[in-house]
């Protein structure tokens, strides 16, 4: 191993060196992470970076990690939602320690905000939601009291149980911690802690009417589980002041929070609001669409949990945002399936040829299911007279370069025997039906090889033997890099030809493929089976293709 190597081995990401001193100062016996989703969509790729982030970070100085729902949002939230996230992780290849709620916590947060208000620290605003925000003053500008910032202890305390006993409407009151009108970070002027809400929450029903706000739930959730590292996204970092804020002034246990940036991906957008989107207009068949970039999408694409955590360890973790490369996450995926995808042949476009010195009915031919696996085991393919080859894979008349078939020129075919063109058959409109071809027995694969050299070895089907099976090719679902950025609604920069269906003929090995399954279609790109397949049906995805044509096929245009 050469020093650089050991080097890079060594070298800590940030969190990891916060996490190293503070263990070696002592401060912790052992860290406690958590992964915080809201239920109001399913995980995205995005997400699993910060899942591969905390539990990656407690696995590996011996912590745990809590997965606690962030659900004080009554009207976006769903139990769907938490079945479809638990999965997900879960399938990421995590376990979490506890499975908490926020909403476990209303009554010790009532708690902590009566006491706040005690400590003269919190009080009832009778404001409307225009006059806050003015009075809220701009960052270069202070802001100006409320009026009744000034209410007496006794009088906050009785209008905010009377606020939980449904006494108001909706945004008539709402809850303030009194921090500091003037303060240069404008997420200290005042903050709102509860407002109301008459809505029914999935989990608690219809016991609350006023609901805490994000930065009164989470800190204080933190504080609760005894969150040792509480690690969220960048935006977050001007409400850092206020997490420490109400820890310092409730005196709770001292959780910490520290920001990284999220991920952004080209030709992708990452958030659930906008995943919605695309859900509920139509766009898409459903969250897990195999062009979503969400975890069930990718995951029915035929992504593997190990290509995702691939992922989010190499594009690590950084304190500046950025924008990765949606071809990173591509090589990630083709990296692992190529070493464990069985290989298929399949016909996309056929072409029929008939071997004319061919006297057999049919021979079984060994083939390799993965040459990438030292213990590879083979399966045995059946040929026969009549084939089917790639359309493409011949040309009547051939620029210099073109190695494939073409009249009077000699190829492989994959793992059998080297055959030649005679003849071209062709309909009246010209089109070619039909290739006339022979073989040479004596070129048989795996045989004492003859020594006739051939340039290019094609893949092929036998035509009384194939099966067939609906293949869905999937292209980006964007068409701009950052459809988020651009003007307008980024619903217009959908790329309209982002799934192409076609039926294609596959070697009858593919009868008996089960879910869980990673193929290669030789020379086509790697493949899953779809959940709409069905006895008599074949459906694949192609999770991706073998080369990252995309920037080839953008020149073309
Ligand atoms: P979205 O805007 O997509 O709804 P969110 O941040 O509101 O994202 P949450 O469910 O609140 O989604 O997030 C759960 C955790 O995942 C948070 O800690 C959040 O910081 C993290 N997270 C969300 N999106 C990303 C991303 N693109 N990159 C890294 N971490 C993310
Ligand atoms: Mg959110």
């Amino acid at each position: 191993m050469t020093d650089i190597k050991k080097e890079e081995e060594k070298s800590l990401n940030f969190l990891e060196e916060i996490v190293e001193e503070d263990l070696a100062a002592g401060k912790y016996k052992s860290i406690l992470t958590r992964f915080p989703p809201e239920p109001n969509g399913y995980l995205h790729i995005g997400h699993s970076k910060s899942i591969v982030l905390n539990f990656g970070l407690a696995q590996k100085y011996g912590g745990k990690t809590n997965l606690r729902f962030d659900d004080t949002n009554p009207v976006t939230e769903d139990t769907e939602y938490v079945e479809g996230i638990k999965e997900d992780i879960r399938w990421l290849g995590f376990e979490w320690a506890n499975e908490f709620y926020a909403s476990d916590y209303f009554e010790q947060l009532y708690t902590f905000a009566e006491d706040l208000i005690r400590k003269g620290l919190a009080y009832v605003d009778d404001s409307s939601a225009e006059e806050i925000a003015r009075m809220k003053g701009t960052p270069t500008e202070p802001g100006t009291d409320s009026p009744y910032r000034s209410r007496n202890m006794e009088e906050n305390l009785q209008l905010f149980r009377d606020m939980r006993a449904g006494k108001y409407r909706d945004g008539e009151k709402v809850l303030r911690a009194r921090v500091d009108m003037s303060a240069p970070n404008m997420q200290l002027r005042d903050p709102i802690m509860y407002r109301i809400k008459h809505a029914h929450h999935h989990r608690t029903g219809d016991s609350w009417c006023i609901y805490p706000m994000y930065d009164f739930a989470h800190g204080q959730s933190d504080s609760i589980e005894h969150i040792t590292h509480s690690v969220c996204t960048l935006e977050f970092v001007p409400h850092r002041p206020l997490y420490d804020w109400f820890i310092e002034k409730l005196a709770i246990f001292p959780s910490h929070q520290y920001e990284f940036a999220r991920l952004n991906m080209t030709y992708t957008v990452m958030s659930k609001r906008k995943l919605l989107q695309l859900v509920n207009e139509g766009y898409v068949t459903g969250w897990d669409d195999p062009r979503m970039p969400t975890i069930s999408g990718l995951r029915r694409r035929g992504y593997t949990p190990e290509s995702i955590r691939m992922f989010a360890d190499k594009i690590g973790v950084a304190k500046r945002e950025n924008l990765i490369d949606v071809s990173l996450l591509e090589f990630c995926v083709r990296e692992h399936l190529n070493k464990i995808a069985a290989r298929r042949m399949v016909v996309f476009d056929p072409l029929k040829i008939v071997l004319t010195n061919y006297g057999r009915e049919e021979e079984m031919l060994p083939v390799e299911d993965n040459p990438e696996d030292p213990a590879t085991t083979h399966r045995q393919v059946p040929f026969s007279r009549e084939l089917y080859i790639e359309r493409e894979d011949f040309m009547e008349n051939p620029p210099k370069k073109f190695f494939r078939l073409s009249p009077g020129q000699k190829v492989r075919l994959k793992s059998a025997y080297i055959i030649q063109c005679e003849e071209v058959v062709k309909d009246e409109t010209g089109k070619i039906t039909e290739l006339k071809c022979s073989y040479l027995p004596e070129s048989k694969s795996g045989g004492t090889e003859s020594n006739i050299k051939v340039q290019a070895t094609i893949h092929w089907v036998s035509i009384v033997h194939a099966i067939t099976a609906e293949v869905r090719l999937y292209d980006r679902l964007f068409r701009v890099e950052d459809p988020a950025s651009e003007d307008g609604d980024f619903k217009e920069y959908i790329n309209p030809d982002s799934l192409n269906v076609a039926v294609a003929y596959a070697e009858p090995a593919l009868r008996k493929v089960k879910f869980n399954e990673h193929y290669q279609f030789l020379r086509k790109g790697y493949f899953y089976l779809d959940k709409d397949s069905s006895e008599d049906r074949l459906i694949f995805n192609r999770t991706s293709t073998l080369r990252d044509n995309w920037v080839k096929e953008q020149k073309k245009q």
